[in-house]
């Protein structure tokens, strides 16, 4: 059963086409072995027009709604979720300053994002703020006209990219609980002061994730995201969207898992047979292409109310934590199918394994999904 419509279906297999075709999976697997961020790749996407997906037609963009977004990012993730992870901090981000931003914002942010000559990234953690994201410690004071930033922040993917503006949470002042005084400034990444290192991690190796020290970094008082003191607010409706992106890059993702370990399953021959013939092999990727469907219906269910603007917290966590482990299991069941094969870069498969053991990390981990779905639970 097809539960995409004619348009769905026709746009769906229009990016996985450009995926294989025009990035292709070899340039995907040599952003990652060489620790590079994928310019060409992103600046495909930007001349295909995709940058505008979401974006209203009347900020300039090309419209569509999020489920639309969801298949653009299960595309763009099948050859590995860090390639995703380019465009989607990009476009994902770039949805706060359209919900939150003033005119002039959207004209200075949005039009050259557009164009592919900048891009976003967000950056929410910290040292001591984990998934407890609201123990923000880093602090913006408003002097003289200019927000001036001190502190430290923690794992913000693609900040170290060419011309990024960063979307980050500081505290700008004090409330009954943590989660108010909370903000969203607008800091390019070439801001006096603004120092971003890159970080040795075990996935994303191409676009990055980095560290950001803030020493007395300036940026005028209108770089502020909606109204100060609107930061937490801003950054909950963001998770909903990071999740259900992050979820469909899963799915894109852990799919080619399983695709490639069914054709080496066929094609390496032992005991003088494809080892597809045993069946205890086939039963482990019945299990693994069952559970990549799960998690692909559980991603768009989410993704359809999403787009309806129905209220779905419980249902885009479910997805995120299925969606996430399912990449880490097929992916780790994959290695085991692919023998010591699995073990080189040229077999991807562990690319996809190191992915998937940042998916139920990144975007709030499986424990946090667990808690958020259990107090939606009621008897
Ligand atoms: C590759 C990568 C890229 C990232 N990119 C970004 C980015 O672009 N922007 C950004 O802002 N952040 C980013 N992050 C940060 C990510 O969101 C955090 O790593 C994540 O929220 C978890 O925080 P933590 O690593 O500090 O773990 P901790 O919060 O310290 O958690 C450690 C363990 O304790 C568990 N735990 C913590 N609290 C609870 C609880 N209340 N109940 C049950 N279990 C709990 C966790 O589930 C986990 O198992 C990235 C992280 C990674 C690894």
């Amino acid at each position: 059963m097809n539960f995409l419509n004619e348009s769905q279906t026709l746009w769906r297999d229009t990016v996985h086409q450009f995926v294989e075709q025009e990035i292709t999976r070899e340039y995907i697997r040599k952003c990652d072995t060489e620790r590079v961020y994928p310019y060409e790749g992103y600046a495909k996407i930007a001349r295909a027009g995709w940058l505008k997906l979401l974006i209203p037609e009347s900020a300039g963009g090309d419209g569509g709604d999020i489920f639309d977004y969801a298949l653009m990012c299960e595309g763009t993730g099948k050859f590995g979720f860090d390639f995703a992870t380019a465009v989607m901090v990009s476009t994902f981000t770039a949805m706060n300053i359209v919900h939150h931003g003033s005119k002039e914002q959207q004209e200075q942010f949005l039009v050259p994002f557009m164009e592919g000559k900048s891009r976003f990234s967000i950056s929410i953690s910290e040292p001591q703020a984990g998934s407890d994201a609201a123990n923000t410690k880093t602090r913006a004071t408003l002097e003289n006209g200019q927000w001036v930033i001190r502190g430290q922040k923690l794992w913000c993917s693609g900040a170290a990219a060419d011309n990024v503006v960063i979307a980050m949470l500081v505290r700008t002042g004090e409330g009954k609980s943590k989660h108010e005084g909370l903000s969203v400034l607008l800091i390019p990444n070439n801001t006096p002061g603004v120092t971003i290192r890159r970080l040795p991690t075990l996935a994303r190796r191409a676009t990055g994730t980095t560290e950001i020290f803030l020493d007395e970094a300036r940026v005028p008082e209108s770089a502020v995201l909606g109204k100060p003191g609107q930061g937490w607010s801003i950054i909950t409706e963001h998770l909903e969207l990071e999740r259900i992106a992050v979820a469909a890059a899963y799915v894109g993702n852990a799919q080619t898992a399983v695709d490639d370990a069914l054709r080496y399953a066929h094609e390496r021959i032992q005991f003088d047979r494809a080892i597809y013939e045993f069946q205890v092999l086939r039963h482990m990727l019945a299990d693994m292409q069952t559970q990549v469907d799960a998690a692909r219906l559980l991603v768009y269910r989410a993704a359809a109310l999403a787009a309806a603007s129905t209220p779905c917290s419980r249902e885009v966590a479910m997805a995120k934590l299925f969606a996430s482990e399912t990449l880490q299991t097929v992916s780790r069941q994959g290695m085991q199918i692919l023998g010591g094969h699995g073990m080189l870069p040229e077999a991807d498969m562990e690319r996809y394994f190191r992915e998937g053991m940042q998916s139920t990390i990144g975007g709030g981990t499986s424990q946090i999904q667990r808690t958020i779905i259990a107090k939606s639970m009621k008897i």
